[in-house]
């Protein structure tokens, strides 16, 4: 038998080889993971090849370590064939480790494979030498070798499994398991050496056209070397890369997480817009389709938000806002939505497992907002009306319950606010109506429908006729003769007031020149002006113009303008009310004592008549502290030497009981009830005509 010996230095070498093949092929096996699409079976591919080339390379220095003596020569195809072997069965545990699971069959199935590769690799190589005559194995050790390639590949394909995630201090427990695996790869091939005998007298069958062993170990170390720097260099940068990639996909998807919120919430209170309510809306109602239930969609909208939002300024707004905002949401549980939508207007969705728990639910909203808020050191009361739509019932589609909730919500306003009102489909008749009204009220401008009556005033101790007010009516096309609380709340709301104003003052002041002309001169017309009207800059334009274009002197027009639109806003009000009264007009406050009238303002105004409400006139009879306010008023107006007129005088006791206060003028039904101009005049002239020439006239 040959007796072989090994060169320590060489040995040393190919288990240092073998440790860094297996360092770099737990390395790539982390690539082979982490990567996506083609480039997993690039780092395969080359993965494998680099793990193949090293296991290889250490069998290789491994052989050329051992000296016998006779001399060494390899066959070149089964040399190479031993390499192929090598890198397939690296190849084959790099795809197997990047399996999104390794169960135990798997894994023994994958060593038993990966075993049978290191083997063939190994004793493919030996067969190489093509000894002659063939190499002898133990039994023993031969089976001893065959066992520990397949448990270190075994443990081999655990770890690698294990370590394939990035996580922290992976390098070092990498650099472990290479040691551990590398000495496993190593003892198989050292004790399949041990197991293999050469008889005496064998020799090479290579010799001749095989590869000489002078040599050879330098270029095969240095080839695997370079293979396996390369591959765990390209796989280190390529790390780095991916977690510079990843740390800039991370901040990415920050960025687009604050975008996200910042499009779908309401920047002031943080709390969801319209659109994710839209989407949450959509979301709730899947879930009663499919679960059953019920939610409500409750429309919230504050009652005197916008009062104070003037007066205190829109920062203090803004905070009362926020404030509604942390309220509402403390008192909500984590599976209903509170959405902002607009200046004051909340949206909560809540879900019901019943539906009469929604009136509960509503009142507690209510109450919970009444309750004082505490903003910047003022305690600031408002309250909220609440509209509410329920599904399944109340509509099909999110923008239908939508609507359906706002319409009921107004008709929580219209009912006295503070309250909640359930949705009906009355409602949203009402809805539809005032949108075809305004389109009636457009066209109706446009063909000139509208028409003015004249409610005579009458001086209230001769009883002779002052002039009229003028008083807006509407020949609807379908709706015939509509009075302007059917319209002029509609005409305000949408500013078409403006121009309709201005046709009802060139109107008036059209009939009031007829008049004038007729010998009325001393007769004065009063025309109403609403709030918009009055705030509107062309106002003193407008009257300046249609007193010219009819040639009236500035006093046969009086203006009606309530006290409320008087006092909202009392400088701007003195300005333009200062402007008209240059101009010679006469100005009167409407409605007086609806209001609340500061006599420190009442004082500055420059008006020159009050009109007591009629509110007052009508219970003076039954309501003796009507009686007291209206004697208080009409004090009042003659110390500040203004005129007094009372408006709705329908009795006789209201007519004597107004005269004898001291009342200049009177106003109402019991003494002419507001008419067309020719009915109007027909009357006055009917009145002036003397008692027995009316008689005389009739006996003809
Ligand atoms: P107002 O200025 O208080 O006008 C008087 C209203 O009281 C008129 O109703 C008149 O018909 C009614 N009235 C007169 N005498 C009596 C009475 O003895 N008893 C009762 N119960 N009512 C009486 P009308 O014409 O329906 O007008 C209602 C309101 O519409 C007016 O209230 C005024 O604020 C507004 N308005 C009318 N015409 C115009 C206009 O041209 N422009 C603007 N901006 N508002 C107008
Ligand atoms: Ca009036
Ligand atoms: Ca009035």
């Amino acid at each position: 038998m040959l007796i072989g010996n090994y060169t320590p230095s060489l040995v040393l070498i190919s288990v240092f080889v073998a440790i860094l093949a297996s360092y770099t092929a737990l390395d790539l096996a982390g690539r082979v993971a982490t990567a996506n699409g083609r480039a997993t079976y690039l780092w395969m591919s080359g993965g494998g090849l680099a793990m193949g080339v090293g296991v290889w390379a250490m069998h290789f220095m491994g052989m050329l370590a051992l000296h016998l003596p006779i001399e060494l020569v390899f066959d070149v195809p089964i040399t190479v064939l031993s390499l192929l072997i090598a890198i397939l069965a690296s190849g084959f545990a790099l795809w197997l480790v990047s399996q999104p699971r390794l169960p135990m069959l798997q894994l023994s199935f994958g060593a038993l494979i990966m075993g049978a590769g290191i083997s063939g690799m190994h004793y493919c190589g030996m067969a190489a030498l093509r000894m002659q005559p063939g190499i002898e194995y133990e039994p023993a050790r031969f089976a001893l070798s065959l066992l520990i390639a397949f448990s270190a590949s075994a443990a081999a394909l655990w770890i690698a499994f294990r370590l394939r995630q990035q996580t922290p201090h992976v390098r070092l427990f990498r650099a472990g398991a290479a040691v551990f695996m590398g000495m496993a790869i190593a003892g198989m091939h050292y004790t399949a050496m041990s197991a293999a005998t050469f008889a005496d007298g064998s020799f090479c069958g290579a010799i001749g056209n095989g590869l000489r062993v002078d040599g050879l170990d330098k270029l095969v170390l240095i080839a695997s070397l370079e293979v396996l720097s390369i591959a765990l260099l390209t796989s280190i940068l390529d790390a780095r890369l991916e977690s510079r990639t990843a740390e800039l996909s991370n901040s990415l998807s920050v960025a687009n997480r604050e975008l996200t919120q910042l499009a779908l919430h309401d920047t002031l209170t943080g709390l969801p817009n319209r659109v994710l309510l839209a989407d949450r809306i959509e979301q709730a109602m899947r879930t009663v389709e499919e679960h059953g239930g019920w939610f409500a969609l409750m429309f919230m909208d504050l009652d005197g938000f916008k009062p104070i939002n003037d007066a205190f300024g829109h920062h203090m707004g803004d905070q009362l806002l926020r404030e509604v905002a942390l309220r509402l949401r403390n008192d909500m549980n984590g599976r209903n939505t509170l959405a902002r939508i607009g200046g004051d207007e909340f949206v909560l969705l809540v879900e019901l497992p019943e539906r009469d728990e929604a009136p509960a639910y509503a009142a507690q909203q209510v109450t919970l907002l009444s309750q004082p808020f505490l903003v910047a050191d003022n305690s600031v009361q408002i309250s909220a009306s609440i509209g509410i739509a329920l599904y399944p019932g109340n509509g099909e589609t999110q923008h239908e319950l939508l609507m359906n909730a706002d319409a009921a919500m107004y008709h929580a306003k219209a009912a006295g606010k503070n309250g909640y009102s359930f949705f009906d489909a009355s409602m949203n008749t009402n809805a539809r109506n005032q949108l075809q009204l305004l389109q009636d009220l457009r066209s109706g401008l446009k063909e000139q429908q509208f028409c003015l009556y004249y409610q005579p005033k009458f001086d209230a101790v001769t009883g002779q006729p002052i002039g009229a007010e003028a008083l807006l009516r509407w020949h609807h096309p379908l709706q015939g003769l509509l009075l302007p609380d059917k319209f002029i709340g509609l005409a305000e709301k949408t500013g078409l007031i403006i121009p309709i104003g201005d046709w009802v003052l060139n109107e008036a002041c059209r009939q009031m020149r007829v008049w004038h002309t007729q010998g009325y001169s001393h007769w004065r017309i009063a025309v109403n002006l609403s709030a918009l009207q009055f705030c509107h800059t062309g106002l003193v334009d407008s009257v300046a113009n249609a007193l010219i274009l009819h040639q009236l002197p500035a006093n046969n027009l009086t203006l009606e303008i309530t006290e409320t639109t008087a006092m909202s806003d009392a400088d701007a009000s003195m300005a333009v009310l200062q402007q008209l009264a240059e101009m010679g007009v006469d100005l009167s406050i409407d409605d007086f004592g609806t209001g609340y009238s500061s006599l420190m303002y009442l004082k500055r105004l420059p008006a020159n008549e009050i009109k007591i409400d009629r509110g007052f006139v009508r219970d003076l009879e039954h309501d003796s502290d009507d009686a007291a306010i209206v004697s208080a008023i009409v004090a009042l107006g003659q110390a500040l030497g203004l005129r007094i007129v009372a408006e709705g005088v329908e009795t006789d006791m209201q007519q004597s009981f107004l005269t004898k206060l001291g009342c200049d003028s009177l106003q109402g039904f019991l003494l002419g009830h507001p008419l067309p101009a020719e009915k109007f005049m027909a009357d006055i002239n009917a009145a002036e005509t003397p008692v027995d020439e009316q008689e005389s006239a009739s006996e003809v």
